[in-house]
């Protein structure tokens, strides 16, 4: 499980709401898009349908429960939803609203023919029995009914859910829908059941690619390749402890990690092997043979060359961004960063590569998954991890591409905003993660309008 994010505090006024962030994201990364019309602006910054169930369950202790859950569809003009399901305690529907815009950028960015969806239900699985999580999900995924479908919106796993979850919901919605092949009506499945080789690692192992690619790139000064690279990774969940054995194996320092009980530190680098093992024993790293106890918060200011955030929202902000030393962010989670934090290193030269480029590779291997699905096809690993490398490069360059296009482009582009009577405040140099905003919106809007706006 991915540690929790602070609440905000009287020193961070700063806002928030992941909503409210995502939509703060976008707005900027238009401005630079003087041509699109503002109507459609309108359309790509809303999602199209929220859907928010509650329902009770008999919980195993023989209780009677009820929870919340949210499925949003925020565009689906490139393709069907996409999109997880989490399970915790903070989801609302602000914050499933945010995650499902995110998917439909970074669908865009890695350039997988699907738009964004998202889902949550508030509950924390620490208190929840096996029995518990699994009603939890039949009857969240059954209220849903026809939300989901292989054509219409398809979830994957996220924070606190697996293929074991996965599994469920397949089931459940085979069991609505006998006679067909329901197998891509949701990926991340076990892979005895249609589920794809790599799709467990993928997440973590994009996060490295698309690294790498950024080094190679030359986005950070004097770092060419992460070998011999140290390394700092936020989170031991599914992505975090994917990444931080993948650094591990290609040749990096990894000097801290973390989880809910809090990190573990040292300097001349973490046994992975040993923490991923202490993790399965008891659940937490806290304790590893060889490591001194570090706080999140000191974790985060360890000086480092690669920092990967891959626990939740909101864990760079204008409270802590000073104390931040690593000389490249990688971001495995979700919106780890704020807009303040965001300008804090660009400012002060440090690239943050951003969620919606770095963290593709789940969503990517998810394509791969429904693909084989389709045909009841099972690819050699080999095959998956290949085509995996070529996506993230390609979308890793599209980017850096995209953001030397527009920084060799303000004058021209502020002549465009004021030729259309736009607001005329002089355009800045954007960094990494406006260009892929800047990349994904002009995709959803080419096909938008290729599509022809309804009817
Ligand atoms: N939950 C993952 C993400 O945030 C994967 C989504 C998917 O595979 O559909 O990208």
């Amino acid at each position: 499980m991915a540690s929790t994010s602070p609440p905000p505090s009287a020193q961070s006024p700063e806002e928030l709401n992941p909503f409210a962030i995502a939509q703060e994201q976008f707005s900027h990364a238009v401005r630079y898009l003087p041509e699109l019309d503002s109507g459609l602006v309108e359309f790509m910054i809303r999602p199209e349908r929220v859907l928010t169930v509650e329902f009770p369950i008999q919980k195993d202790d023989g209780t009677v429960e009820n929870f919340v859950g949210h499925r949003v569809l925020h565009n689906h003009v490139r393709g069907p939803g996409k999109g997880g399901i989490r399970f915790h305690p903070s989801v609302n529907a602000d914050e499933v609203r945010a995650l499902a815009a995110w998917m439909t950028w970074k669908c865009a960015v890695v350039d997988v023919p699907f738009g964004g969806a998202k889902g949550g239900v508030e509950c924390d699985p620490t208190q929840l029995t096996e029995g518990d999580l699994r009603r939890i999900t039949r009857r969240f995924i059954s209220q849903l009914g026809d939300a989901i479908g292989p054509f219409v919106d398809i979830p994957a796993p996220d924070v606190n859910t697996n293929a074991r979850t996965m599994a469920w919901i397949y089931d459940t919605y085979a069991v609505m829908h006998p006679g067909e092949n329901n197998l891509p009506v949701v990926t991340g499945k076990p892979l005895d059941m249609g589920g794809s080789r790599g799709r467990p690692e993928a997440t973590g192992r994009g996060v490295l690619f698309a690294c790498e690619q950024a080094l190679r790139r030359g986005l950070v000064d004097g770092l060419d390749s992460v070998e011999g690279a140290t390394v700092v990774v936020q989170g031991f969940g599914n992505v975090g402890a994917t990444a931080a054995e993948l650094f591990h194996e290609a040749g990096a320092r990894v000097i801290a990690i973390s989880d809910v009980s809090g990190g573990v530190h040292n300097a001349d680098g973490i046994d992975i092997q040993a923490a991923l093992a202490l993790r399965d024993e008891t659940g937490f790293v806290k304790g590893l043979d060889g490591t001194e106890p570090i706080s999140n918060d000191d974790l985060l200011a360890l000086a480092c060359d690669v920092l990967v955030p891959a626990a939740l929202e909101n864990q760079i902000r204008a409270d802590n961004v000073d104390r931040i030393q690593a000389r490249f962010v990688v971001e495995g989670a979700n919106g780890p960063t704020t807009p303040a934090a965001d300008r804090a290193l660009f400012e002060r030269g440090v690239p943050v590569l951003p969620d919606i480029l770095a963290n593709a590779g789940g969503v990517t291997v998810s394509y791969y998954e429904w693909v084989q699905n389709q045909e009841n096809e099972q690819w050699e690993e080999e095959e998956v991890n290949g085509r995996l490398l070529r996506k993230m490069n390609r979308a890793v360059d599209a980017v850096v591409d995209t953001q030397e296009r527009i920084n060799g482009d303000l004058d021209a582009i502020g002549a465009a905003r004021a030729e259309r009577g736009l607001n005329g405040q002089p355009l800045g140099a954007i960094d990494l993660r406006t260009a892929a905003y800047v990349l994904a919106i002009q995709r959803v809007s080419d096909v938008t309008l290729q599509r022809g706006i309804w009817p």
